[in-house]
């Protein structure tokens, strides 16, 4: 039987629909809302570039992903795991694959194709969705405020909200950041929001931008400090792009913003040990150029000699031993990661401090947050979406818990105005 508590969950992304579909499995009345005409939208355009739903790595090396906040995830991934997301998708229909990088993909759908189904299973069991409602914070009586398409403001009468607002990045995809400056108004911490897995800036000559923008360098390795990442990278007008960049990218923000130099080295022949390779520089004969000896000797082909000839001066590609040193460690002159906007996700947001370990704002008792509106984050592999819909599936869960049993007296939804009340609820910290 349908319960009458309503819940409110705020963020129509994989980590809201995950909460809901969580809240409306216990018998809830879930309403669910997003600023956007439709749901998903980030999670279409993961879609596009082939949907990594999660890992197939151990739990130990999943966890380490999240860096810094490894610890959390350990504990959260053991409560909600890649095996569980993964039989999840089975009872919505969606069979997944581990690809040969250990990456897990659906088989024979789409993102388009998941969130249709999803949505209408939601919608069978009554979860109503509004959207076009921005939500704009909470009334006087402490319930969500939602500015509607029609500029008429709408308190919605919840008994809990779970906030699953997204990070800062892409956002014309609805996930704008915009949240923080309400919840900041609360008195609830916020970290900055910076650029993760993104592009990095360096300032090509007009001659190599327009030449090679948009090109491949394949197979080689970069390396940053004790970090290093393989795979290929494109030369874009603005820098480079690609998954070893995007893997750096963290560490070469946060050294950029201590204002410490960024020691970012590529490998552009990782399989040749250094020795071997000036062994073969050393036993080109004159007569032929640089250029097609070291294609076809060193197979060093597409934009990388070019990019030698870029970031080198010309007596260091005149002189063997320095040459060979040049292609095992290129030293690409960083000026800046690429915006915000562009990345793939976002660092900062809510501090993990500021939730219990039910994921419940310990200064706005009733109110849940989850995904990547939380303070974390990770490389690209597929821990972005598990992150989201491992916090969406255990903030539901702890909403649930914080409501009480079906049938029991509901909690009153408390007046988040009140500053006497920031400090009421004393949950246990998730830290
Ligand atoms: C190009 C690209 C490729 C990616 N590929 C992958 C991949 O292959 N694998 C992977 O793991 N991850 C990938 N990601 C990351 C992944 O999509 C995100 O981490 C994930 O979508 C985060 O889920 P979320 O639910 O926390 O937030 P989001 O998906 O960002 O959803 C947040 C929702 O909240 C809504 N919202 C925001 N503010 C308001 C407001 N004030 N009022 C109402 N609604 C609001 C937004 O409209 C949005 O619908 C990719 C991201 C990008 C940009």
């Amino acid at each position: 039987m349908k319960d009458e508590t309503r819940v409110a969950v705020v963020g129509c992304g994989p980590a809201g629909l995950m909460a809901a579909t969580v809240l409306s499995d216990a018998g809830l009345s879930v309403d669910i809302f997003d600023t956007k005409s439709s749901a998903g939208r980030k999670f279409l355009v993961a879609g596009r570039g082939g949907l990594n739903l999660t890992h197939s790595e151990q739990a130990d090396a999943f966890a380490a992903r999240y860096g810094n906040n490894a610890e959390i995830f350990r504990k959260l991934l053991a409560d909600f795991s890649p095996d569980d997301l993964r039989a999840w998708l089975r009872e919505l229909g969606v069979e997944t694959f581990v690809g040969t990088s250990g990456r897990v993909f659906p088989k024979d759908a789409s993102a388009h194709d998941i969130l249709k189904t999803w949505i209408e299973i939601l919608g069978k069991r009554g979860v109503v969705f509004h959207y076009r409602h921005r939500w704009q914070g909470f009334s006087k009586t402490g319930a969500p405020l939602f500015l509607p398409e029609n500029n008429i403001p709408l308190e919605f009468p919840a008994k809990a909200v779970l906030l699953a607002l997204g990070g800062a990045s892409w956002p014309q995809t609805g996930s704008d950041g915009s949240w923080a400056a309400l919840l900041a108004a609360r008195d609830v911490h916020l970290e900055p929001f910076r650029p993760a897995n993104c592009g990095i800036e360096v300032a090509w000559s007009e001659h190599f931008r327009t030449r090679f923008n948009g090109k491949p360098l394949k197979n080689l390795l970069l390396r940053c400090g004790d970090r290093q990442a393989i795979g290929d990278v494109v030369v874009t007008a603005h820098g480079l792009e690609g998954g070893p960049v995007y893997a750096l990218s963290g560490v070469i923000r946060d050294l950029l913003k201590k204002g410490s130099p960024v020691p970012l080295l590529l490998d552009l022949k990782r399989d040749l040990p250094l020795e071997r390779l000036k062994d073969k520089i050393a036993r080109r004969c004159g007569k032929e150029s640089f250029a097609n000896f070291l294609r076809k000797t060193i197979h060093l082909t597409g934009p990388a000699y070019s990019l030698l000839r870029e970031i080198c001066s010309p007596e260091d590609l005149r002189d063997p031993t320095v040459l060979a040193e040049c292609i095992k460690n290129l030293s690409i002159p960083v000026v800046n990661t690429r915006p915000l906007a562009e990345a793939i996700s976002s660092a900062g947001g809510v501090a993990f401090a500021e939730v219990n370990t039910d994921f419940m704002l310990r200064k706005l008792p009733g109110v849940f947050v989850a995904g990547e509106m939380l303070d974390w984050e990770a490389p690209t592999g597929g821990y972005l979406l598990q992150g989201a819909f491992t916090t969406g599936h255990l903030a539901a869960q702890g909403l649930l818990k914080w409501l009480g049993p079906p049938g029991q007296s509901v909690k009153t939804p408390p007046d988040h105005f009140s500053p006497c009340n920031h400090n009421k609820f004393i949950g246990q910290s998730i830290l």
